[in-house]
């Protein structure tokens, strides 16, 4: 959902806690071209990639000497940088659109990021006129040249290119949480999954080099940041340009042996690339978190081809059997869809006896909502929303006892958290376990945020865990 904040290079590159200082930021931060007197204002929906591509946006406009603001009517820029992942994802940001119209001032610019700007393109000019800039994720990298077109009086300008093979690096980041820090290692997808729009609105898979993704996280550590989240589409099918060819689960290695770094996780994977490389290197290296969210979509290996997920249900439970055969024991999460079109009512129990086998600790789970610009749109037997309604909530039910089980036999363990929040109630103190779960916890001790402790699990909930911190703990 939308973030404010109101920050300049200045604090970015100031040093202290969530405000990390490297040698680049503070170059620009010095320079006389990045004393620009503009303001920004950018409201971010959708998914972690979209978070953290408002992140490097933030960055670039920083860096151009452009100050964030909390507040649309302080902003000379205003950006919106969309998701579609849901239906009629188009009208709502027409009417957001609209809002911000209805408070533009003179000279103003509004424009439009993300998966809406790429799959709408030009339209949306003719449908919001008073929008200046409309760019896909795909064109980020064009961004500084956009902004210098704006700058320059242009009334309209447009980064609508997906034919790519570059990835969006930014000399700056504007990072939003201070301990836990977010790094996208491959952009765009080549899975074409019949329902998805990720193809058409990201482009072609593009990997960084392992070179740059590495100096990164040693500038992040350098920074104060313990834990690096490794993100991609298809994080999994890394494939480093570089002559070093360095493996995605090497990668991994890698990043979690840098100083500083105490923990590495990475989302999201695909089955099909997903091999026993990866286990073992979650086996070998405690700094490697022990959760992998694997989206399965369907139990049903009917629905699975009829999606283009290039797995069936048999080859998808071999990946669940390794990974809990793991010798450490690895939480594992997915997506599910349910009434994509075709799914009978045997598939939909094909879905049920997957999560019986599978025993996640967490689903994202949908209904089926069709996207433009995907095969599955012109599908046949579309489900009636009503009985996807009927599925879903069986489905999230039989989920909740699952998680309500699986979290129960924690009773007792202890395991580290990282602090991440304190309640209004005394005491009581909330963060996350290596394997991604919540836990809230009682400590009598002033605990600092990004800490890690140990806490003993007292009880559960489907959804959460609930510790006191242990006497020995760190
Ligand atoms: S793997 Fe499939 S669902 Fe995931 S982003 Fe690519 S096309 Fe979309």
């Amino acid at each position: 959902m939308g973030k404010a904040f109101d920050i300049g290079l200045e604090r970015l590159v100031g040093g202290g806690v969530g405000e990390p200082r490297n040698n680049e930021a503070a170059r620009l931060a010095d320079s006389p071209s990045a004393a620009g007197s503009g303001t920004f204002y950018l409201e971010t929906f959708g998914c972690q990639m979209n978070e953290h591509d408002s992140e490097k946006v933030a960055g670039v406009l920083l860096a151009r000497g452009y100050r964030q603001v909390e507040s649309a009517d302080a902003a000379n820029v205003v950006l919106y940088n969309t998701c579609s992942i849901r239906e009629k994802a188009a009208q709502k940001v027409f009417s957001r659109l609209g809002e911000y119209r209805l408070t533009q001032r003179e000279g103003q610019t509004i424009g439009v990021l993300g998966c809406v700007a790429q799959q709408e393109g030009e339209k949306i000019f003719s449908r919001a006129p008073w929008v200046s800039l409309v760019c896909g994720s795909a064109s980020y990298r064009k961004l500084p040249e956009l902004l210098a077109q704006l700058e320059a009086g242009n009334r309209r300008v447009t980064g609508l290119d997906t034919d790519t093979d570059e990835t969006f690096e930014t000399e700056v980041t504007r990072r939003d949480n201070p301990w836990r820090a977010y790094l996208t290692i491959i952009e765009g997808c080549d899975k074409a999954c019949s329902y998805c729009v990720v193809p058409f609105t990201r482009g072609p898979e593009r990997s960084r080099t392992s070179a740059s993704i590495l100096e990164e996280v040693r500038q992040l550590a350098d920074a104060g940041y313990t834990e690096v989240q490794l993100l991609g589409q298809t994080v999994n099918s890394y494939a480093d340009p570089s002559a070093r060819k360095m493996r995605f689960s090497e990668l991994l290695v890698a990043v979690a042996e840098v100083p500083g770094i105490r923990r590495v996780r990475f989302t999201t994977s695909h089955p099909r690339d997903f091999g026993k490389d990866i286990v073992e290197a979650i086996e070998a290296v405690p700094a490697i978190c022990e959760h992998v969210h694997l989206p399965v979509q369907s139990g049903s290996t009917k629905v699975l081809r009829g999606m283009a997920r290039t797995y069936s249900r048999e080859e998808y439970l071999e990946k669940i059997a390794m990974l809990r055969a793991a010798k450490r024991e690895i939480s594992l999460t997915t997506d599910l869809i349910v009434g994509f079109p075709g799914e009978t009512e045997k598939d939909f129990q094909e879905t049920l006896s997957l999560l019986d086998v599978a025993q996640y600790d967490g689903a994202f789970c949908f209904k089926y909502s069709p996207r433009p610009n995907t095969p599955s749109l012109k599908m046949a037997d579309a489900i009636p929303e009503e009985e996807k309604s009927r599925r879903l909530a069986i489905l999230l039910e039989k989920q909740r006892e699952i998680q309500r089980a699986r979290n129960e036999q924690l009773v007792g363990r202890e395991l580290e958290v990282m602090v991440e929040g304190k309640s209004k109630k005394e005491f009581q103190w909330s963060g996350h376990t290596s394997s991604n779960k919540v836990m809230n916890f009682t400590s009598r001790a002033q605990e600092s945020l990004g800490d890690y402790v140990q806490v003993k699990v007292m009880g559960a909930t489907p959804n959460s865990l609930v510790g006191e911190k242990s006497e020995t703990g760190s």
